[in-house]
């Protein structure tokens, strides 16, 4: 069989060197005659292995020492309700800012716990294409119990790589789509958060990054395990992680160590980038809609000159080894998602299928 390249937006394709590793000591971990998922998430081993993984993430992004590294449950969407009964306190406002579809489901779970501004930073450039208002008219609301936003939409494809500046107002964003792809300069948010199923593993995972100072203002009626308190205190061994997801996260950071860190794979994921979007911008046959200052590097939407070619473009994608190239159905065409585990010849692989599509027609 050929190569496949996977382009899900998530779950998303892992690392191939992780997978084989995995599958190797799938029945048999660390030589105890077992696989990670049957032993007690308080052995020894495992404890060790779980505090190996904080550390090379810690590693990896630089976190400094006055950050807890959480492993909770309940992915992205968890985060969502767990970031406002956590931060908000005794304040009774949070802001969010909106720039994509998963900046909204934020907030519409946020509105259960508190009293949401919202702020629309989405605009259009002089040529129709959507980007993003400059940093300077984001507005920061001082009695804000912190400002959310989102800097990768994985749907829309929209990265905004410039970092509000929120003064004393915690910063939380949702790096569920980009985190690891490049260095980012951890001492500027209040809280990180990403669901795993992208750059970090399998689903049934998410990671929080949280300063210090904001823990223990969790409302009384929060759920144990969202509590970043009880979570910290434990180890996020409060009770039974998703121990297996937690392991091959662990594999994914040493790949991305042995990658040279995040500088080496961000220089990666530029090269990915640019070849499908030189590819698109030379053709009049494939468009991109978003400016280029705010193209996502992990998540690339793309339309066909006619909707009708849709369905051939996907089944001939699929049969050359292309899969999962549709489209969310909120935006319509395709996407490829190309994060972290995608090497580049299947960028090139997929830039070589549409030029032979396009000449077919
Ligand atoms: C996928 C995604 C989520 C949702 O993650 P779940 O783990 O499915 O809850 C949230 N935010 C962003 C930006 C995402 O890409």
């Amino acid at each position: 069989m050929s190569k496949i390249f996977n382009f899900c937006a998530g779950p998303a394709m892992l690392p191939s060197a992780v997978m084989e590793q995995a599958q190797k000591e799938f029945c048999n971990w660390q030589g105890l005659g077992v696989s990670v998922m049957e032993v007690s998430h308080r052995s020894p081993e495992y404890i060790k292995m779980a505090a190996t993984a904080e550390q090379d993430l810690r590693d990896l992004m630089e976190i400094p020492d006055n950050y807890k590294v959480l492993f909770c449950h309940g992915g992205g969407r968890g985060q969502f309700a767990a970031v406002p009964l956590n931060l908000l306190g005794d304040k009774l406002e949070a802001d969010y800012l909106l720039t994509g579809q998963w900046s909204k489901l934020a907030v519409v779970e946020a509105k259960k716990h508190a009293r949401i501004s919202e702020t629309d930073i989405m605009t259009k450039t002089d040529s129709g294409k959507l980007t993003v208002k400059p940093c300077s008219e984001w507005p920061i609301n001082a009695g804000a119990a912190y400002l959310h936003y989102c800097p990768n939409e994985t749907i829309e494809g929209i990265e905004i790589f410039d970092i509000p500046e929120t003064g004393v107002v915690p910063l939380v964003a949702d790096m569920s789509s980009m985190i690891l792809s490049r260095p980012i300069d951890v001492s500027k948010f209040g809280i990180i958060y990403a669901g795993a199923q992208k750059n970090i593993g399998p689903s049934g995972l998410a990671i929080v990054i949280v300063r210090d100072d904001l823990i223990g203002y969790a409302r009384k009626a929060i759920p144990s395990i969202f509590d970043y308190e009880v979570q910290a205190k434990t180890n996020s061994l409060y009770n039974t992680p998703a121990t297996y997801t937690w392991y091959l996260a662990g594999l994914v950071f040493k790949w991305l160590k042995e990658q040279g860190g995040l500088v080496e794979v961000e220089k990666k994921n530029i090269a990915k980038a640019e070849l499908l979007y030189n590819f698109i911008d030379d053709s009049d046959f494939y468009t991109n809609n978003v400016d280029k200052s705010v193209r996502s590097r992990m998540n690339i939407p793309f339309t066909l000159v006619d909707d009708s070619l849709n369905e051939a473009f996907l089944a001939q994608a699929k049969d050359a080894g292309l899969l999962t190239l549709k489209g969310h159905k909120l935006v319509g065409g395709m996407r490829a998602s190309i994060y972290n585990a995608m090497p580049i010849e299947g960028v090139q692989a997929l830039v070589d299928f549409m030029k032979a599509f396009e000449e077919q027609q």
